[in-house]
């Protein structure tokens, strides 16, 4: 529905139609990159989650029965009618939250990929196991309700609806309110894709609305949450009232150890554009680049030359590494935290306070990097979510994995060493759920969730099918 160019989100997407909302509440979409309104959405309120977990809990009923076939059948439908639109999908992510075409255009392979992989981990999966002399079957858990952060929501919603359909659950979304153009895009493929009606559901709403009544609902057997670590554990502590399971996909502050043997003029340029993916705004960032005492000089001579060839800038152009932050609030996030780093004492190599020169109508950050920094300084503690990257000496080895470790999360690491053997050690020390040993890698079909304060369960592959199942003993 459009008004002047805008767009209009102003129905729920319940039973299989699009429905009329209950909620009044308007919320404006900002573009980002020059704070143009692009479009408005209206929000859903307690009335309507209530009739979206009603309907996914009715089709539960029949779709919990469905054979392995008839899923990986919806799967492959899903799959193709994503595949479509492309060009929409990307271009509306770039337009609503900032996210650079290049980061972009991965995040849609992944969306397909979501599909494609979770049909390929139901080939081999055994929904009927034997321990001792009993039989197990995996059984769906119910009713999943899926809240996502605004940084690839729908990347989040792929995953985890492909891991419900594979498991026999159905669902209700919310996701963040931040990205109702790129959700409704989302929903006319899977309604195009001919889903069983109540299978999927999305209310768009405030987490205190739409999230908490998820939460507190009886009738949700399981919360699939992705955001912040703040919001996780309100999740986790509204979720044990009714027993719900959760997989909690958190924040993160990863670590990327330099070890002293390595290629240092291909790690550490690679390490400047990692820490800004996203434009810093990923939970798997690597932001706290750990290199040896005595070559920080030369780190930091490599990391000056790096961040010139960082372009921050319009996130439409195929060569930008940086583009806006997601709002003013992040925004003003981002900016205090480089004050900060300042207060505390840590050297500024790069960036700084305020926007980049001719970038002044965007939430634009300068590409920012500190070096000697203490890991026990608040900018290597916590996370800034924003292009700010922190370098930290260590002496040996021992104190590298010792400052890896040394903070509330456990996401994401990274280790690099011309001897593959030697990185493996060190990353089998490393507490975090995802170690990548000599660059950035990813796995869809391997674990992934985080240690500590970075989350509980995992997701992808036969792991993350295991947590959408109950396993149920059949003693005869
Ligand atoms: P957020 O926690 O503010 O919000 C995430 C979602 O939770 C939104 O949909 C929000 O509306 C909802 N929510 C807020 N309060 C709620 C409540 N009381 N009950 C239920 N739902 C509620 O996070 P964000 O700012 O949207 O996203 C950024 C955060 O997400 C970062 O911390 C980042 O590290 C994390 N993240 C983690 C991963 C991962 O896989 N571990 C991936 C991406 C982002």
């Amino acid at each position: 529905m459009k008004i002047n160019n805008m767009k209009r989100i102003d129905k729920a997407y319940i039973n299989g139609e699009f429905t009329e909302l209950n909620g009044v509440e308007v919320f404006d979409l900002i573009n980002p990159s020059n704070h143009h309104k692009i479009g408005e959405v209206v929000l859903g309120n307690e009335d309507d989650t209530r009739k979206a977990i009603a309907a996914a809990k009715n089709a539960f009923k029949t779709f919990s029965k469905t054979s392995v076939e008839e899923r990986i059948e919806i799967l492959k439908n899903l799959k193709k009618s994503v595949e479509k639109r492309e060009k929409e999908l990307i271009e509306t992510m770039i337009l609503e939250y900032g996210g650079t075409r290049q980061f972009c255009t991965v995040g849609f392979q992944n969306m397909v990929g979501a599909f494609e992989h979770m049909i390929e981990t139901l080939r081999d999966f055994e929904f009927k196991r034997k321990a001792g002399m009993t039989l197990v079957e995996m059984t769906p858990v119910g009713v999943v309700g899926i809240i996502t952060p605004w940084n690839s929501s729908n990347g989040f919603i792929c995953s985890k609806f492909a891991t419900a359909v594979a498991a026999g659950c159905t669902v209700v979304v919310k996701p963040s309110e931040m990205s109702a153009l790129q959700t409704q895009l989302i929903i006319e493929c899977f309604h195009e894709a001919g889903l069983p009606a109540g299978l999927f559901n999305v209310v768009n709403g405030l987490g205190n609305v739409v999230g908490s009544e998820m939460v507190n609902h009886p009738d949700i057997a399981k919360i699939s949450f992705t955001g912040s670590t703040h919001t996780g554990k309100m999740i986790a502590k509204g979720a044990v009232e009714s027993m719900k399971r959760v997989t909690l996909e958190l924040g993160g502050k990863s670590p990327n150890i330099i070890l002293e043997d390595a290629d240092f003029q291909q790690a550490i340029p690679q390490a400047v554009f990692g820490a800004y993916m996203n434009s810093g705004q990923a939970c798997i960032a690597p932001t706290r680049l750990l290199v040896p005492q005595s070559r920080l000089e030369e780190v930091n001579e490599i990391v000056k030359k790096t961040v010139l060839q960082v372009v921050v800038g319009n996130p439409d152009h195929e060569d930008t590494n940086v583009g806006p932050m997601v709002s003013d609030k992040q925004y003003e996030r981002v900016q205090s935290y480089i004050r900060l780093g300042l207060e505390e004492g840590a050297d500024l190599l790069a960036g700084g306070v305020g926007k980049p020169e001719g970038l002044e109508n965007g939430n634009f950050v300068k590409a920012t990097v500190f070096t000697n920094v203490k890991n026990d300084m608040r900018i290597a503690q916590e996370e800034i979510f924003g292009p700010v990257l922190s370098i930290i000496a260590y002496r040996d080895e021992e104190e590298a994995v010792a400052i890896a470790n040394d903070t509330p999360y456990g996401l994401a690491a990274y280790v690099t060493s011309s001897d593959e053997q030697r990185a493996v050690k060190v990353a089998s020390q490393i507490e975090a759920g995802r170690v990548c040993v000599n660059g950035f890698k990813h796995d869809p079909l391997a674990p992934f969730g985080g240690f500590k304060q970075s989350g509980i369960g995992r997701e992808f592959g036969a792991y993350g099918l295991e947590e959408y199942l109950e396993p149920k003993s059949i003693l005869v």
